[in-house]
């Protein structure tokens, strides 16, 4: 997944225009900035790579998530539904802007189960987060009617799915708005980062001036900006722009590498007993920054983990269901609604309920789900020799 694996003179020499202009900032000081506009070219570069009309960046993923629902006017009194499995920013931001998350449970796509979804639509329910979890996507075309008859925003959270399409159509550009992050393990780094990408002029506005206390940037200079509405700081920087700006070009040699690496793992793996894949609903779109792999049992994928981990080879390999970071059964703070500043007693009831719920068809994928890392700097001898070793110790374990 990450493109820091790949860090060169490209990045170096973005950075060097900002530091020797010594403009650090993204908007204003027309004069002093010799032509570097770091993040504005970053933006184009977006839109152009991944086809959308629009894209404001942030200074992280979680900060995109939050932008693109006060841009969709999600708040108070309304429901996001999101996938059991996902990272916790995905409820940081809804819980953010005031709303409830609803979770659903996950299917052999390791995303939204759109059947479960429709279950957990309410009066309040106003957007639909699909999580493009580990470098695949969840079912659109499904979640997408599903919003067209009920009425429903269709937020997509591609950060770990950067590159990855559906239809012909790049990952984070189907729904009414779409983010990345540029943390420092994903597809492409900015060192932190994210974005909003839509197609709606006015989403766009409004994550412009959202993410700059509500300025509304038509202003002569920076003083002179009108508010439309309260905003906050989610600004990026110039320096964390310009890397950015140098992975975006570096990005193609990246997938490719990425979609190599997988599949030459990924046929030593499928050697195994009993082993299967997770089900990518467009094969052709996976971006290739995991291979996720189900055994038939659960006892079985906690004895080939344990065994990875004895060989240690467990490096890389990622067992979701005890994970603490991203999966419902560990997220304690969530079940028991730990905040530092409180919340309403009528969201804290709702997300006590919803977050204690049953999450037993979600179990019963995860416990079997191991996803193992794709590095880009692996070489040709390596892959072979982790594949084999990952296939004989996986194979003897179960
Ligand atoms: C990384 C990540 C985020 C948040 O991104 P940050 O830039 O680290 O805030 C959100 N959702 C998912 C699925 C992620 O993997």
């Amino acid at each position: 997944m990450p493109g820091y694996e790949r860090w060169s003179d490209l990045e170096r020499k973005e950075l060097m225009d900002v530091l020797d202009s010594g403009i650090l900032m993204r908007y204003g000081f027309d004069g002093a900035r010799k032509g570097h506009w770091k993040s504005k070219a970053l933006e184009s570069a977006i839109c152009e790579t991944f086809g959308c009309a629009h894209a404001q960046l942030t200074s992280s993923g979680t900060a995109a998530l939050t932008t693109a629902l006060n841009a969709l006017g999600v708040g108070y009194g309304d429901e996001v539904i999101m996938p059991s499995f996902t990272f916790v920013a995905s409820f940081e931001a809804v819980l953010s802007v005031g709303a409830v998350p609803v979770l659903a449970d996950i299917d052999d796509t390791l995303t939204l189960d759109p059947a479960l979804v429709r279950r957990k639509i309410t009066p309040r329910t106003k957007a639909i987060m699909p999580v493009h979890m580990c470098g695949s996507m969840a079912d659109m075309d499904a979640l997408r009617s599903i919003c067209r008859e009920h009425k429903l925003w269709l937020l997509e959270d591609a950060c770990q799915s950067i590159g990855g399409t559906y239809k012909g159509k790049k990952l984070g550009t189907i729904g009414d708005a779409g983010t990345f992050s540029f943390d420092f393990v994903k597809t492409m780094t900015c060192g932190e980062g994210g974005v909003v990408m839509t197609n709606h002029q006015d989403v766009y506005i409004k994550s412009d001036g959202y993410t700059d206390h509500g300025h509304d940037h038509l202003g002569v200079d920076r003083g002179a900006d009108l508010h439309p509405f309260i905003g906050y700081n989610f600004r990026i920087s110039e320096l964390h722009s310009a890397v950015g700006l140098a992975q975006i070009r570096r990005l193609p040699e990246f997938l490719e590498t990425q979609e190599k690496n997988h599949r030459a793992l990924k046929a030593y793996l499928a050697e195994i007993p009993g082993i299967s894949f997770r089900r990518v609903p467009d094969p052709a779109g996976d971006s290739h920054s995991f291979i996720s792999w189900f055994l038939p049992t659960a006892e079985q994928a906690q004895r080939a983990v344990e065994a990875l981990r004895e060989a240690r080879l467990l490096a890389g390999n990622f067992y979701w269901y005890n994970n603490n970071w991203h999966y419902i059964r560990k997220w304690e703070h969530l079940k028991k609604a730990l905040t530092l500043s409180g919340l309403s007693p009528e969201i804290k009831s709702r997300l006590e309920a919803e977050a204690n719920g049953d999450f037993g068809a979600s179990d019963a994928i995860m416990s079997r789900c191991v996803s193992t890392s794709i590095s880009l700097l692996w070489t040709e001898e390596q892959i072979r020799e982790r594949g084999m070793r990952m296939r004989d110790v996986i194979a003897q374990s179960i």
